[in-house]
């Protein structure tokens, strides 16, 4: 079993058109509480006119979640807690804004007629909602990089049959849609994402094993949700970028590669047959990506700051070592295993990650969870073809029971 090694490419620049959207924009922010929901906020909020803001949605920080959809006048705040509903409630009320709680109010969220969803809850409990945004056949610009992963060809299928206009707002794949433009897909022969190398990209082996949750939690250069940050520090973050580079773009698995890149100012290299590489730089600040996601294909006026070169000075590459940092590797075999290994590795590692931070389980633990769930998963024929949201659903659901087994095992 496996997956072609080249296929049809998912999205293209003319699969995603010159489609500009209405002004003001109606606009949903799923996960608005978040690092990436504020950064798409504070958009919003220098040029309030452009946009009408349908729905936020938040987990638990209903005090935040009610400031933010008073501020930006939301016709709908969600909380994904049912226990935060009442406080939710309390600080909406008198404001004329709808309150609602639970994961089926987040979904219904989802699907009320917005030209474009901001889809910026972490980890698979962004799949129901953002499917939910994908069927309405507008806008989805995606953050939530999970649904990808684990519902790659699913989400995709959705995203056709609706119509839905796909936007990549990972700061690599949006570097790569921009170097992609006017290209054939033939023409196209690697496509090479950048990973800082996290905070750990020069600790010896024996010192990872005792890495502390607050020494992962310190990014170099980015500041985002603690999941991605523990992901950065493993490159995980960079085998779940390969997998959604391979759903977004005209490449197989062998032509996606990751390379190291202290700087993080160049995002993306797109090798192309007649050896020219296109690449883009920026500086690392998510508001660059989340701005074009929100306008294309028009470029915006952002308040990030601008990348000096003299100031940076030197642009310096290393390779990846797998053996101290598999997250990569990993993630390309799951894709060629196919099927369910790719939801599963997201399973495993979202739970490894939590236990990681609980200080449950070390540094390097976290690789070895997520290697041995997909062996035992291989190994029980839990690896299965997903057709639908439901079969990716269960097979989340057993990969991280599975993963809870092997955090519980002795090895
Ligand atoms: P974050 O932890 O800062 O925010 C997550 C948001 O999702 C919050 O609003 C939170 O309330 C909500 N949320 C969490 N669990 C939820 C649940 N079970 N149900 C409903 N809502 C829930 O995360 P972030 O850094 O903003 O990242 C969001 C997504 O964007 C992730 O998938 C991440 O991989 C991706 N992403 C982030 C960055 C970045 O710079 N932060 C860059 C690229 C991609
Ligand atoms: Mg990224």
């Amino acid at each position: 079993m496996g997956v072609p090694f080249t296929r049809a490419a998912a999205i293209t620049l003319s699969d995603i058109g010159e489609r500009v959207l209405a002004s003001p924009q109606r606009l949903t922010v799923l996960g608005a509480t978040g690092s990436i929901g504020e950064s798409t906020l504070d958009l919003v909020g220098r040029e309030p006119e452009r946009f009408e803001i349908v729905a936020l949605t938040a987990q638990s920080n209903a005090e935040k979640l009610a400031a933010l959809a008073i501020k930006h006048r939301a016709q709908i705040a969600v909380v994904g807690d049912e226990r935060c509903y009442e406080d939710l409630k309390a600080h909406l009320s008198g404001t004329g804004i709808e309150a609602a709680a639970g994961e089926d109010a987040l979904a219904e969220a989802a699907s009320r007629p917005a030209d474009c969803t901001m889809a910026a809850i972490v980890g698979a409990a962004g799949l129901k909602p953002t499917f939910a945004a994908a069927r309405q056949g507008r806008r989805v610009a995606l953050a939530n990089k999970e649904c990808l992963v684990s519902a790659g060809d699913v989400f995709l299928a959705a995203c056709r049959q609706s119509g839905a206009q796909l936007l990549p707002v990972d700061s690599e794949h949006s570097a790569a849609l921009q170097s992609l433009a006017g290209a054939e897909r033939a023409a196209v022969e690697r496509i090479v994402l950048t990973a800082s190398g996290g905070p750990f990209r020069c600790w010896p082996v024996e010192r990872l094993k005792d890495a502390k949750p607050e020494e992962a939690l310190k990014h170099p250069n980015w500041s985002m949700g603690a999941k991605i940050t523990i992901d950065s520090a493993t490159l995980m973050n960079k085998g779940l970028e390969l997998i959604e580079a391979y759903h977004l773009f005209p490449v197989g698995v062998d032509q996606l590669d990751a390379v190291i890149h202290p700087q993080s100012v160049v995002h993306c290299f797109v090798h192309y047959i007649d050896g020219s590489v296109i690449a883009q730089l920026g500086p690392p600040d998510m508001r660059t990506p989340i701005a074009l996601a929100l306008n294309w294909p028009e470029r915006r006026v952002t308040p990030t700051a601008r990348l000096d070169l003299i100031t940076v000075g030197s642009l310096t590459f290393e390779a990846v070592d797998d053996a101290r940092f598999p997250g990569p590797q990993m993630a390309k075999d799951a894709l060629r295993r196919g099927g369910s290994a790719p939801a599963v590795l997201n399973a495993a590692n979202e739970v490894a990650v939590a236990a990681f931070l609980e200080r449950g389980i070390g540094f390097l633990d976290i690789a070895r969870v997520v290697a041995r769930t997909l062996e035992e998963a291989d190994r029980r024929g839990m690896i299965r073809a997903t057709e639908s949201l439901e079969d990716v659903l269960a097979a989340d659901t057993h990969g991280r029971e599975l993963a809870r087994t092997v955090i519980a095992t002795p090895h």
